[in-house]
């Protein structure tokens, strides 16, 4: 049994997809307007955990994620956002004199957006489809919402009519009037609105970068429809579990929920999950607080992606989470001691390809890092007991064959389930490690030289700088190799 806390109804339920063994999954991506920071990926890491749980129970999953490419707005914590378009706003910026123009913009942060996405070895959705090539099937629902009298046009749009879903509040608590007013803060653009909860499926603007005909002229979606109507056009009307940050809770999902049971008179979604917000060094992430971290930021500065990957999941998704430079090298360490264990099983005899056979000790370890993840993505847990499995076989120097085939199958099945083992393919010649600027290779090369020189106390001095970095150097027959130094 597969147990997640379930915001709506405030409690840890089973996950009970509609057609057991098949889990209809849909998670908001990112609006791509600058590059992933680590906080958005604490919450697609928590999307990914429950892909690989479900995986690991032997369920199908389809998995729905999107790119948000245009129609959200800078002010959107309001039911009726405003201000300006967020990819609009990002062309103007000073990083934005980068491209030709905002399709440029949106592919650059989209594309960069995936390779963040394979470093840190996240699955791969089945779909991953983008709010600009969905736009019939966004035009269509808002004209049916107009139809079923849900939904109505004013001179500067279309808006849905909150009074119109007696359900609205379900998921956020903003039920009665007083929340509600309060939660919405009562913004109004336009004052032919009904309600000032009423929020936007289509703006009209012919001066919008993105524009599309529609049969209320010239305009842009809003933020919430598209996500309605991409979930229903790859998961069908009712989704088993649907996923994103905590902000996410209201006013987005809350509409979304609205637009979806008001066209399909289906129930929209089964559970909801939602990602408690990482700080970082205790505080909120902020340019301006100097404690802002993006993916790439972190792996161009040396970091191993999958130390990144285990900092991440490392707190359970639904407690407040800190990430620290210090949590990343503490994850490190761990990574180290994983590929050491992978270096005796090869040392023993055993390769990667096959698939090993585990002993009665590995297969309770995993039995109960399993059920951990079962326990509503207990990573904490599970992670104790995939550094319990690696002490196992760090105690001896040497792996027997019995005990090689036991660390292989355990590795490989921690692996499938955290992902963290493996190194992700493009990792080992991506990330580089650098050191005082360097490429390490180079320093290595350098020394190899001075060497070769006789130059010895040049040689000492680079393997110096380079184990201060926190990495050691093996002199093989084949050459000099790096790796972490593990403690
Ligand atoms: P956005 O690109 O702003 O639409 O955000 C993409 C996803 O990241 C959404 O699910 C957000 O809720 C989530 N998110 C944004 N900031 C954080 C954070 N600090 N911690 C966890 N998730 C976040
Ligand atoms: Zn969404």
């Amino acid at each position: 049994m597969f147990r997640l806390y379930d915001t709506q109804s405030r409690t840890v339920k089973p996950l009970t997809p509609a057609e057991p063994g098949h889990l209809r999954f849909y998670c908001c991506g990112p609006t791509v307007y600058s590059y992933a920071h680590i906080g958005n990926f604490r919450t697609f890491l928590a999307a990914d955990l429950v892909v690989r749980t479900a995986e690991a129970l032997g369920w199908k999953v389809t998995y729905v994620s999107n790119i948000t490419d245009v129609g959200h707005l800078t002010q959107d914590d309001v039911a009726d956002a405003s201000g300006e378009d967020k990819m609009e706003k990002a062309l103007h910026s000073k990083e934005g004199e980068a491209f030709l123009n905002i399709w440029d913009l949106a592919r650059h942060y989209a594309d960069a957006f995936e390779d963040d996405w394979a470093r840190l070895n996240l699955r791969r959705p089945t779909v991953r489809p983008r709010a600009t090539e969905h736009m019939r099937e966004q035009i269509q629902a808002v004209e049916k919402l107009i139809e079923q009298g849900h939904a109505y046009e004013t001179p500067t749009g279309v808006y849905f009519k909150v009074g119109s879903f007696s359900d609205y509040g379900k998921l956020s608590g903003n039920r009665d009037q007083d929340s509600l007013m309060r939660a919405v803060r009562a913004v109004v653009q336009d004052d032919n609105k009904q309600h000032p909860a009423d929020f936007a499926l289509w703006k009209k603007d012919d001066k919008h970068l993105m524009q599309w005909f529609s049969p209320w002229g010239w305009g842009f979606p809003g933020w919430h429809i598209e996500c309605s109507a991409m979930a229903r056009a790859y998961l069908g009307d009712t989704l088993d579990l649907h996923a994103g940050g905590e902000d996410l809770v209201f006013p987005h999902h809350e509409c979304e929920i609205a637009q979806s049971e008001c066209l399909t008179e289906a129930p929209f979604c089964g559970h909801w999950m939602h990602v408690r917000f990482l700080q970082v060094d205790g505080e909120k992430m902020a340019k301006s607080a100097g404690n802002f971290y993006t993916v790439r930021e972190i792996l161009e500065k040396g970091h191993d992606p999958m130390a990144l990957r285990l900092a991440l999941i490392s707190t359970p998704y639904g407690k407040p989470a800190n990430f620290t430079l210090q949590s990343l090298r503490d994850a490190m360490s761990t990574i180290e001691r994983l590929r050491e264990v992978r270096r005796r099983v090869a040392a023993a005899g055993v390769p990667e390809s096959i698939a090993g056979q585990p002993d009665a000790e590995t297969e309770r370890l995993y039995g109960e890092m399993l059920e951990a993840m079962c326990d509503d993505l207990n990573t904490s847990v599970a992670i104790a007991k995939l550094i319990e499995g690696a002490r196992l076989f760090l105690r001896d120097p040497e792996l027997t064959r019995e005990q090689a085939e036991a660390a292989q199958w355990f590795l490989r099945r921690a692996d499938a389930l955290l992902g963290v083992v493996g190194e992700s393919a493009t990792a080992s010649e991506e990330s580089e490690p650098m050191i005082a600027g360097q490429p390490i290779s180079e320093l290595v090369e350098a020394r190899a030289e001075a060497k070769k020189a006789k130059d010895f106390a040049r040689a000492d001095e680079i393997r110096a700088q380079v184990e201060a970095a926190g990495w050691e150097l093996r002199d093989g027959p084949d050459g000099t190799e790096w790796r972490r130094r593990v403690e």
